[in-house]
């Protein structure tokens, strides 16, 4: 027999299982040797009042021991042979491993073309880059096995509302070695830790079931017969034929201007723009959970999200990193730009967040040719390059006291820092565009107001941060998911404008892959 609750409980008998099995034992008022099992359904933490709580909705096992997946139904794949129908994915990314996955449930064969190298050999490129500040521009933080959502938080939360897809890309995860907590917790993550051993396991399952992944394989163009892309080319020179799923992620900037050469309608795209704000993450801890003490034993690291309008835009806080770090994500030299991740235990002194200001097409109308697709894509170009140039051509960022950016004045000494090529004084506040600086101080100004010890000269902004989602859409039917200009492509994923994080990202490439599947009329 089974009993489902709903309960709200301090954090100590929430988190500690022995505690929780005691209450629900005593609220069923039944003996705690026919209790069986306490399965947690789903988990969240109320920190809206002063006593932070903790909501479950937990099912009890009375008299029978729960199943072996009570909390999922694992996919099932089996191969394809090498005789079935091909589809080319290029990018391994969460959109390009999740529609080759998709595609062999369709008897599809994938072959994932990656320009960057597996997933572990990537490390050695990225620890380049904050040792030396050399940037690979095949493989580094946003290239390679894995892409962006590799080394990240693997933050798992979406706004999307479809529940189901959902569920089924959290299944995907958890069977491939993700920890089962991402399957109840309202803001799953992963961890940067985790998710490198996950990314291979999907590997092998594609791999074990008939598909091909090619690393340092780059595509640079499209093959297209009588308006219908055929295949593509890889930078050695190898052709590879089938419809094509392009799921290369925002910051292939060179994957935009081949397709723009080859004919493909693409449509900028607004973007948001601003810094990485850390602070100690004893500090979040003291504002979110309500105590001059901080967190105590049982909560985990505070998170917090951010939102207002200025002056007509949009300004948030975007990836929040609990117990994180923030890294150097440049894809290729002369950039400077960060980004956050953090490991599965939250365990860095730091928290970190993007903060950053809506930028629509038409802000940026005196920057460039206004009828240019790829205008949002040089404005983020320019910021990052003036960063750079202020860095002196490293990857060292330029930071600036909180406090001290919201009244215009410089900091003469920096907090200690997560970003491991570390930070120098600089003015943000001028670095930056003036219609960006101006609504971040109101916002700040704003979440310090509603936020207290928020606003704090321990908080220090690094900058910059721009690829918070892709400049430029891929435009493509809404039914078919084909590129409106030409058939045979799948615009994919974040860097097609149809995502914005790892869990959207893979809903978009199963999304695609059925309609490969519809395409070449196996569905
Ligand atoms: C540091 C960091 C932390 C992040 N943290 C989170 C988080 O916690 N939660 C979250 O939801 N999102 C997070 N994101 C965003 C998330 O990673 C992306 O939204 C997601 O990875 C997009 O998936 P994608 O498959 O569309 O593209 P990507 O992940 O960008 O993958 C694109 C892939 O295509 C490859 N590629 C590019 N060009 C070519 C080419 N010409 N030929 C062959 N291959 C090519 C790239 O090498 C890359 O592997 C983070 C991003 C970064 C950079």
């Amino acid at each position: 027999m089974t009993s489902d609750l709903n309960l709200r409980l301090d954090p100590a008998t929430a988190y500690t299982p022995l505690r929780l099995t005691a209450h629900v034992s005593t609220l069923l008022n039944i003996a705690a040797n026919r209790l069986r099992d306490v399965v947690i359904l789903k988990r969240s933490i109320d920190a809206r009042q002063r006593q932070v709580m903790v909501n479950l909705s937990v099912r009890a096992y009375i008299d029978e021991p729960a199943p072996e997946h009570p909390l999922f139904t694992p996919v099932r794949y089996s191969s394809v042979g090498s005789d079935a129908p091909q589809c080319i994915v290029v990018g391994a990314g969460p959109a390009g491993l999740f529609a080759a996955l998709r595609l062999i449930e369709s008897g599809i064969r994938p072959i994932v073309l990656e320009r960057g190298k597996d997933v572990d050999s990537r490390r050695i490129d990225m620890a380049a880059i904050a040792r030396k500040g050399v940037v690979d521009p095949d493989s580094n933080y946003c290239f390679g096995e894995g892409g962006a959502g590799a080394y990240s938080d693997g933050k798992l939360y979406t706004r999307s509302k479809k529940r189901g897809p959902v569920d089924k890309i959290l299944t995907i995860f958890h069977q491939h070695g993700a920890q089962e907590d991402i399957l109840i917790d309202a803001h799953p993550h992963i961890g940067t830790d985790r998710l490198p051993e996950v990314i291979k396991a999907i590997r092998h399952t594609i791999e074990e079931c008939g598909g091909e992944v090619r690393f340092s394989s780059k595509v640079t163009g499209l093959t297209i017969n009588n308006g219908t892309v055929t295949g593509v080319e890889t930078e050695n020179g190898e052709i590879f034929t089938g419809p094509v799923i392009l799921a290369t992620g925002h910051s292939a900037r060179d994957v935009y201007r081949m397709l723009l050469d080859q004919g493909v309608t693409l449509t900028p795209k607004g973007i948001a723009v601003g810094v990485r704000l850390e602070h100690p993450q004893h500090t979040i801890d003291c504002v979110r959970y309500h105590n001059p003490n901080g967190r105590g034993k049982y909560l985990p690291p505070a998170e917090y999200t951010m939102l207002t309008r200025v002056d007509g835009r949009a300004v948030y806080s975007f990836c929040m990193c609990p117990g994180g770090i923030i890294i150097p994500a440049a894809s290729a030299p002369g950039e400077m730009v960060v980004n956050g991740m953090s490991p599965s235990n939250r365990g860095s002194r730091w928290a970190n967040s993007g903060m950053v200001v809506e930028v629509l097409p038409e802000d940026v109308d005196g920057f460039s040719d206004s009828a240019d697709p790829l205008k949002m894509m040089s404005f983020q170009q320019s910021i990052e390059s003036r960063f750079f140039h202020d860095a002196k051509e490293t990857q060292t960022a330029p930071a600036q006291r909180m406090a001290d950016f919201v009244n215009s004045r410089p900091s003469r000494d920096l907090p200690s820092t997560s970003y491991a090529p570390g930070i120098y004084p600089a003015r943000i506040d001028h670095l930056l565009p003036d219609f960006i600086v101006s609504r971040l101080k109101k916002a700040f100004t704003e979440f310090g107001k509603k936020n207290k010890g928020f606003l704090t000269n321990e908080a220090v902004l690094i900058g910059d941060e721009t690829r918070t989602s892709s400049p430029v859409r891929i435009n493509r039917d809404s039914e078919t998911l084909q590129s409106e200009s030409i058939h045979g492509l799948f615009p994919c994923g974040e860097g097609a404008g149809y995502a914005g994080g790892i869990v959207s990202a893979a809903i978009d490439g199963e999304r695609c892959a059925e309609a490969v599947a519809t395409y070449l009329k196996i569905s």
